[in-house]
Order: structure tokens, then sequence, then C-alpha cells
């Protein structure tokens, strides 16, 4: 079992690499194959052992090889996020489909809750793979839980597309976009129903823990807004971790 768990880490890291390519490509229209990983600053490749998850940045104490350009500590952390929180599914599933199912929802809910984060954007070039792979997983996988993703979906969609509509009655803008729709749906189809409402309501609690914390130390003031994405995205976490529990507790 170590071995197994020390494999899904190192996964965890070396996809983690992946997604900071994602994070830094994606919303400048980049492709994420081409050109080879290279310093923003100089311009200069990136060699292998560099390119190392963790050891790199540690390697390079955080700077560039060539031009002394400090890398953004972002990387390091998306690293060890990304290798954490797959050993934690892994951990709480054991070997079972339900670890690559919620592996893989993990796997979009990270580049897409950061780049939320950095940029307000849920890019369709994310949550479009991610809801076609939920679907083809879980058919393979799970193929008695195609009315799950069926009413998982529908209900986050419609749920998000709710309080859309209500935010901006009410506060005469746009607090939810489609993004956070398209995002919702991505992990109704992941979690199911209703289980895509707890999902919703963790990541509600997250926002309002968050927005009370910012206000307590003047970071965040009234009127002003926040990404939506991050917090849905740890909030899908949440329920992915404890979600079973929380279930009995509200439905039965
Ligand atoms: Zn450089």
């Amino acid at each position: 079992m170590i071995a197994y768990y020390l494999i899904i880490f190192l996964l965890g890291l070396t996809l983690g690499s992946f997604f900071n390519v994602l994070i830094h490509r994606l919303p400048k229209g980049e492709s994420i194959i081409r050109p080879r990983s290279h310093c923003p600053g100089c311009g200069t490749s990136i060699r292998f052992y560099d390119n190392i998850p963790l050891v790199g940045y540690l390697l390079l104490r955080g700077r560039c090889r060539a031009c002394g350009a400090a890398i953004s500590v972002r990387y390091p952390l998306v690293e060890l996020l990304s290798g954490a929180a797959l050993l934690s599914v892994a951990v709480r599933y054991g070997q079972s489909p339900e670890t690559l199912i919620f592996g893989m929802l993990v796997c979009f809910l990270i580049p897409i809750g950061v780049i939320d984060f950095h940029t307000r954007l849920i890019l369709n070039r994310l949550t479009m793979p991610g809801i076609i792979a939920g679907v083809v997983l879980i058919f393979l996988l799970r193929p008695e839980r195609w009315k799950d993703i069926l009413f998982g979906a529908l209900g986050g969609g419609l749920l998000l597309l709710f309080f859309a509509v209500l935010g901006k009655l009410l506060f005469k803008k746009e607090s939810l976009g489609m993004g956070d729709v398209k995002l919702m749906i991505l992990i109704g189809v992941y979690v199911g129903f209703p289980d895509v409402l707890i999902a919703f309501y963790s990541g509600v609690v997250l926002a309002g823990l968050f927005i009370l914390g910012g206000m307590a130390v003047g970071k965040i003031r009234m009127g002003n807004s926040i990404a939506f994405g991050p917090f849905i995205a740890s909030g899908a976490y949440v329920y992915v971790l404890w979600g079973d529990w929380m279930t009995r507790i509200l439905f039965r």
C-alpha cells in the first residue's frame, strides 16, 4: 500500500507540473505543447533536471539558472497541492474506481480554480474536456450511475444559473458567470445528485468564511467582488473527502 500511495503522490507532483503549464499558457491562448518550458524572463529553455517537480525549484532556489529572475512560488505550490490532493483521494477511496473518478475531478478542479483565482476566467478549454472525461469514466467504471450523471449535471447547472440570475437582479451586475455554471455542471457529473448540492453548499460556506476573514483583516470591503470558482472547486474537494457523512447528516 505504501508503494501505491507513493506512486500516486509522485504522479500528482508530475501532473501538478503540467497544470502549471496549463495555468501559465491557457489564459493567454498559447499552445500547451510548444514551445518547451522556458524562463518567462530570458527565454532560456529549462533543463530537464531543473524541471523535476519540487526538486527543480529547490535546486534553483527559486531563481532562473540563466538570468536569476525569481520563479513564482506558485509553481512548487501547485505541484505540492496536486500531489497532496491526489494522495488524499487515494487514501480516502483506496484501490477503487472512485479513486480514479474523483482523482480525475481533482485534476480539473486545480487548474480551473487557480486560473479563475488569477484571471477571473473559467475556460471552456478545461470545463468541456472535464465534463467529457467524467461522462466517459463513469460510463466505463460505474455504468449504473448514469442517472446520477444526468441529474448531477442538470442540478448543478440549474442551481448556479438560478444564483447567477438572482445575483444579477439583486446587485445589478454580473456576480456569477456562465463559467461558474459550467464548472458546477462538471462537478455534478462526477458527484451526482443530490450530492452536487452538498458540494455547492461547502463552496458557499468556504467563500463566506473567506469573505468574513478578509473583512476582519481589512483586505476585503463591501462591494468588492471575488472569483467564486476557486471556492466551488474547493467545496467539491471537501465533498470528495467528507461528503459521505455530510450526506448522511443532511439527507437521511
Ligand atoms: Zn531566465
